[in-house]
């Protein structure tokens, strides 16, 4: 099936209010052009040389979504034109892409990662960091960022139960956050392995990549 053809039957299979984000890391310049074509224009990359250089080339009313882990030593490429970080995992980064946004008088919306998987290779903020950051006074006085929701990865494995298990728990933090921070409406869980599960759960935005794209040679 052509790019194009399984972007479509993905869309048809998830319910109209959840956004997908078409993840087009390694891929091609060409390949990007074609979900673009089929009607596709949010894209996710993990990296952000690779992601700037897409945004230069490519159709300027596409919007890029920044879904990896990132050094704050290169926030500063991708502040003048990203439109969602799903991936901050710190207090420093945060601070950092707050610091940026005013230099480029931009608020940058954000998603606040949750570490909810049992691997330790997985990034993400547990609980009493997430409340450490946002009952914080410096938090209460940051005027660039703007925290949009929570973004988290379930373990890899084929125990549906388990990845069940943690989107639950990850909708549930979500859910307690919503009293602190009424304005959160975005919750990023699930990708090409487990976004029918993440959608039943309660995720609003999937980031799909290779059931779009196929499979990718490195990550
Ligand atoms: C690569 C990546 C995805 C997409 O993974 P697929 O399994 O190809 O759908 C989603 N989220 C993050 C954070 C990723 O790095």
């Amino acid at each position: 099936m052509s790019i194009a053809n399984k972007l479509i039957e993905i869309k048809k299979s998830i319910p109209e209010k959840v956004t997908l984000v078409a993840v087009s890391k390694t891929k091609s310049n060409e390949d990007v052009l074609e979900a673009y074509n089929a009607g596709q224009r949010i894209f996710g990359e993990n990296k952000v040389q690779e992601m700037t250089q897409k945004w230069e080339d490519l159709p300027k009313d596409i919007e890029w979504h920044m879904i990896g882990h990132l050094q704050r030593n290169k926030v500063k490429y991708m502040v003048p034109y990203v439109s969602l970080v799903h991936g901050v995992d710190s207090f420093r980064l945060l601070k950092e892409i707050n610091k940026q946004g005013a230099k480029h008088l931009r608020i940058i919306p954000c998603l606040l990662q949750m570490h909810i998987a049992e691997e330790d290779t997985k990034f993400g903020l547990d609980k009493k960091e997430l409340y450490e950051i946002i009952n914080s006074d410096e938090f209460q006085s940051m005027e660039n960022i703007k925290i949009q929701g929570l973004m988290g990865m379930a373990t890899f494995t084929d125990n549906e139960d388990q990845v069940r298990k943690e989107f639950i728990a990850l909708k549930s933090i979500f859910e307690e956050l919503k009293i602190s921070l009424p304005d959160i409406d975005t919750l990023s869980m699930g990708m090409s392995g487990d976004y029918n599960i993440a959608i039943k759960e309660g995720s609003t935005m999937v980031r799909i990549g290779s059931s779009i794209f196929g499979s990718r040679n490195h990550s």
